[in-house]
């Protein structure tokens, strides 16, 4: 079984069909997609001498070449290394190495940066820049076989965003990401052969993990011409491609409806946001629902079980009379289809419905293990369960309420704090722009409530206003006992907010 058959499938059923576009231009269809495909890949074995589970990395600035350069790598039986464009030198030196790439592809704009980690990766024997003859290079000949893979093959090493240390890379098999792929269509959408999805967010994370639901039932991959999320051309483009679909974080479907030009939106345009990667505040979702209509669905997922533990659909999201509608949009959803999901207690115990714990998964999604990294893998895939490492409880529906990562929840005076619970309350407050709540060392208390809070442009904020919010709001030991005011959060490159970096100022 090898993942590069979906592209087969999809060259055999919607060949004419528009399979990747560049901005408002088709690039090519699926027939023409699967033929320089096969032929890039013989290459990959024969002029490369790569062969079965050898990992090519790429960094590249969102673009259609990327398809192409997965799909060439399944199809010769290879393991992708996708790296984010946005990474330091000193990044994506340490996943060449970790990773032992013998080759990565680049966008021109990283030739230098990679040239400069290539010299700490002895196993990178080449770069190729896409938009050079060499690539070009790799277009003549014939094609070859698709290779035969185990299920079980690497297909995809999902170096971790990192937030809590050192990246780690998930081994994603051909089996995990055909599974997510069915996932998607049970518990997200099956879009129409024909519609569209524009890659604004890193193709080397959640946007690029979507690519496999939507060439199985061809659909039209378009990315933006700037290669970044710029929400003008986004807009644009959804205008252009038909019944769109798109992934972004929760930051960006903030920026999204704050922009001026999401009313240039043409009705219908815009089938489906899929958000997550981190929590989307309720403020900001009813917002959102409100400016674009019953669009959205929430994921909860990890590299190591990609895009698939828990769902919050576009229908409960529509249900507005239900009684518990604000509860259930501040929760993550109902667990995936393809996934068991269990809220227990450090022996790994189920706890009692309501109850805090740490979130386990099991299932087809689940990674093999990290890549080099038994430890790593012994911590977190324990008698067959993936241990996310991230903090919850389910209510009497089935409904699953994150609470935090695990490392991030604060211990003050022996009660757990849960800094989102905080950080809801702080974002209601119209001049609150951002905020981050984490735990500072406390003799007596062992730790206490700080909260860093970004104002909205021109407004006057006070620490005695938030107190006061915070007092109508939460139990009293919850509230920060500091207010510290930034101008900016500390993000990484898929826009999480980095605690580790806010503890490092306290
Ligand atoms: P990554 O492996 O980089 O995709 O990061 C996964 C982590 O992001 C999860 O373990 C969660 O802590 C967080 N995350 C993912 N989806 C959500 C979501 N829908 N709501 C809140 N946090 C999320």
């Amino acid at each position: 079984m090898n993942i590069a058959h979906l592209l087969l499938g999809a060259a055999q059923e919607f060949r004419d069909i528009p399979a990747l576009a560049r901005g408002d231009a088709v690039h090519l269809d699926h027939w023409n997609l699967w033929r320089k495909v096969s032929v890039m890949s013989a290459h990959l074995t024969a002029r490369f001498g790569l062969s079965r589970g050898d990992r090519v990395a790429f960094a590249m600035t969102n673009c259609v070449e990327s398809i192409e350069v997965m799909y060439a790598i399944w199809h010769a039986g290879l393991c992708a290394v996708p790296m984010n464009a946005k990474l330091h030198a000193r990044e994506f030196a340490f996943i060449l190495e970790n990773s032992g790439a013998r080759l990565c592809f680049v966008t021109p704009d990283l030739t230098t940066t990679i040239a400069e980690a290539a010299r700490e990766a002895p196993a990178l024997k080449e770069i190729v820049d896409v938009t050079t003859g060499a690539y070009a290079l790799m277009q003549g000949g014939d094609a070859g076989p698709v290779a035969d893979c185990e299920p079980t093959d690497t297909a995809w090493l999902f170096y971790t965003s990192g937030t809590t240390g050192r990246p780690k890379g998930a081994m994603l098999s051909h089996r995990n990401l055909l599974a997510m792929t069915l996932n998607y269509y049970a518990d997200v959408d099956r879009p129409p052969a024909g519609s569209s999805i524009v890659h604004a967010a890193p193709i080397s994370h959640g946007s690029g993990l979507w690519n496999f639901p939507m060439v199985a039932r061809g659909v039209t991959q378009v990315f933006p011409e700037s290669g970044h999320y710029d929400v003008p051309e986004t807009v644009g483009l959804m205008n252009r491609w038909p019944d769109c679909s798109i992934f972004l974080a929760p930051t960006m479907v903030k920026r999204l409806i704050e922009h001026g030009s999401v009313s240039e939106l043409k009705p219908g345009a815009l089938r489906l946001i899929t958000y997550g990667g981190a929590p989307m505040y309720v403020s900001d979702l009813k917002r959102a629902l409100d400016t674009l209509g019953n669009v959205l669905c929430q994921l909860y997922g990890q590299g190591e079980s990609p895009m698939t533990i828990t769902h919050l659909s576009r229908e409960i999201h529509a249900d507005r009379r239900h009684p518990r509608w604000e509860q259930r949009l501040a929760s993550a959803g109902l667990a995936d289809t393809c996934v068991e999901v269990r809220v227990v207690d450090d022996e790994g115990r189920k706890v009692p419905v309501g109850e805090v714990g740490e979130i386990i998964v099991k299932g087809d999604t689940v990674m093999s293990g990290y890549w080099n990294n038994p430890e790593a893998t012994a911590r977190s895939l324990r008698s067959g369960w993936l241990w996310t490492g991230d903090v919850g409880a389910f209510d009497e529906d089935g409904f699953l309420t994150l609470k935090d990562r695990s490392k991030d929840m604060i211990i003050s005076g022996g009660s757990n704090i849960y800094p989102r619970e905080i950080e809801d309350v702080l974002n209601l407050h119209p001049a609150v722009a951002e905020c981050s709540v984490v735990g500072r060392p406390h003799p007596e208390w062992g730790e206490e409530v700080v909260a860093f809070v970004v104002a909205r442009p021109g407004a006057n904020l006070s620490p005695a206003e938030l107190d006061r919010l915070c007092l109508d709001n939460i139990a009293r030991f919850k509230r920060p006992k500091d207010y510290r005011f930034v101008d900016a959060l500390p993000k990484n490159n898929y826009g999480k907010i980095l605690k580790t970096e806010l503890r490092t100022k306290l």
